[in-house]
């Protein structure tokens, strides 16, 4: 008997299963994906798919484009770079094992028991694994649904793993394709676009809404989108993908836009369109487990599901799907479970686009709080003033810091710009200290660092910052 099985090994499940092991229960984690050789595949999508191939190729792709477009303004010229995909594919493929590899040893390390095969719930004290070896049902006090989610598949552009690829497939081509299509322009269509845009792909994106990003700030978003568009993503608004036909020579995708209809001859499409949660063949149709009718489990703040100590966390829940938010769902059910006082702060959940320059954020926009009637300040703070950021001819972009009008309290960190993921952060670490912007204003920066932009934003929000004149809303 198990106190704990987490089922999926991703960062919801597999920080989970450790977490739950450092607290003294007993844990299993099952995981269905294996590798070529039969072991368990572990590290989810995050790991095996999303975050960390993704990274590694948006880092082998800035460099390529940063020879080519800017070390001549370092004063250092270079012949045209030679691009190895192969090899840059290689190199992508060792850091994924290398990790992956690394969740199994920390499984060892920790003593948790690693089973391959797919969970099927049958009540809530009983998981059967199917693999190839046949079925057996183990006993458990509580089950941890961490299944997380697959890429959506649409109709008008099904994916053949040749030239229509999912985000996995994008992550594989195999030479750069003259011309790429890309529908969708979320977080994850506009990383891959920018990782193929800089190795000489012709990049059109097609986005069905007629706003951009609509959950960032409204001011950063516009700048983000002319600034993608003069790197050459060149992304299309409110065009609505409606049929991509496949032939031997090229992809013709048709599209939509204010009732005009135009056609869009590209070699390869990446089809972007958000990820669905995986919650097929999961449940006995007797364990009594709800299901909405998008696939997600519900559950309340504590991640708990209508079937006491069956708890989902991650992407097979509502909210952002994101590794962070994954992996802090996980720990705090485990430790509820184990007994102790376990919350998720989420209005903390920092969301990263890891394009160049990088676009971050938590906490409120201005948007929701006029929605919501709070009343607030802001500062600003461009990254075009900030030493360091022109050092490194990385000036572009701003970030704004708002706070509460009476308060002063801090309520959102918004960038676009150098280490933007790095300075938000900063601002997160501030808001969970429940920080005011005066704090921050007060707080030390390092000289010359591009963090010194967030100190200076903080103390706009006051009419204070020293090297701009101070922009208040
Ligand atoms: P997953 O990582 O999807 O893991 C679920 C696991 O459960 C899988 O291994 C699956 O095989 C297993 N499983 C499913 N059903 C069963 C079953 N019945 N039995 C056994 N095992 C099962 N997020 C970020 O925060 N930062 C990023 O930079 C980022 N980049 C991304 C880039 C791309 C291209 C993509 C696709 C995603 C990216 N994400 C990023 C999102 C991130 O990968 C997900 O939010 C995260 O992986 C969710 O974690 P999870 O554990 O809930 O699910
Ligand atoms: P995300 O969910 O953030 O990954 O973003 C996916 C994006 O794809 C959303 O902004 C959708 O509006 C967009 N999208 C979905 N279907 C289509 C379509 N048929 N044509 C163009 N864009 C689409």
């Amino acid at each position: 008997m198990y106190d704990v099985i987490v089922i999926g090994s991703g960062p919801a499940g597999y920080v989970a299963a450790i977490r739950a092991s450092q607290l003294g229960l007993k844990t299993a984690c099952i995981e269905k994906s294996f590798d070529a050789d039969g072991n368990s595949q572990l590290g989810g999508t995050c790991l095996n798919v999303g975050c960390i191939p993704s990274k590694a190729l948006l880092d082998s792709s800035h460099r390529y484009s940063d020879a080519i477009n800017h070390l001549s303004n370092h004063g250092i010229e270079v012949s045209k770079p030679k691009l190895d995909i192969a090899k840059m594919m290689e190199r992508k493929n060792k850091i994924v094992t290398q990790l992956t590899t690394g969740v199994s040893g920390l499984f060892k390390a920790n003593k948790v028991t690693q089973i391959l095969g797919h969970a099927k719930i049958i009540d809530s004290n009983h998981v059967e694994v199917i693999s190839k070896d046949g079925s057996e049902t183990l006993e458990t006090k509580n089950i941890v649904i961490a299944t997380g989610s697959s890429p959506i598949n649409i109709p008008v552009a099904e994916i053949n793993n040749k030239d229509i690829v999912d985000s996995t497939g994008a992550l594989e081509f195999d030479s750069v394709p003259k011309k790429l299509g890309i529908i969708g322009a979320g977080v994850i269509g506009l990383e891959l676009g920018s990782v193929w845009s800089r190795l000489g792909s012709e990049v059109t994106v097609l986005e069905a809404m007629d706003e951009f990003l609509p959950m960032a700030d409204k001011r950063i978003a516009k700048d983000v989108l002319k600034e993608f568009n003069t790197q050459g993503l060149n992304i299309n608004l409110g065009c609505k993908v409606t049929s991509a036909i496949s032939n031997k020579k090229d992809i013709t995708v048709t599209y939509e836009n204010n009732g005009n209809t135009t056609e869009l001859k590209v070699d390869k499409l990446i089809v972007a369109v958000g990820r669905s949660p995986n919650t097929e063949n999961l449940l006995d149709k007797n364990c009594g487990l709800s299901i909405d009718e998008k696939g997600f489990i519900p559950v309340n703040d504590f991640c708990e599901t209508n079937v006491q100590n069956i708890w989902a966390v991650g992407d097979v829940v509502r909210g952002p799907m994101l590794a962070h938010k994954a992996s802090e769902e996980g720990i705090m059910v485990v430790e509820r479970i184990a007994g102790k006082h376990a919350e998720m702060e989420y209005d903390l959940v920092p969301s990263v686009i890891y394009t160049h320059p990088e676009v971050a954020w938590v906490g409120q926009t201005e948007e929701d709080l006029s929605a919501a009637g709070i009343e607030f300040k802001t500062g600003s703070f461009p990254f075009a003033a900030n030493g360091r950021a022109l050092a490194s001819g990385e000036s572009a972009g701003f970030i704004k810091v708002i706070a509460d009008k009476k308060t002063d309290t801090i309520l959102g960190v918004h960038a676009f710009g150098p280490s933007a993921a790095d300075i938000v952060q900063q601002g997160v670490v501030a808001m969970e200290f429940g920080a005011s912007a005066e704090d921050l204003g007060l707080t030390i920066f390092s000289h010359p660092t591009v963090s010194e932009a967030l100190h200076e934003a903080a103390l706009a929000v006051n009419g204070q910052a020293i090297h701009i004149g101070n922009r208040k809303k």
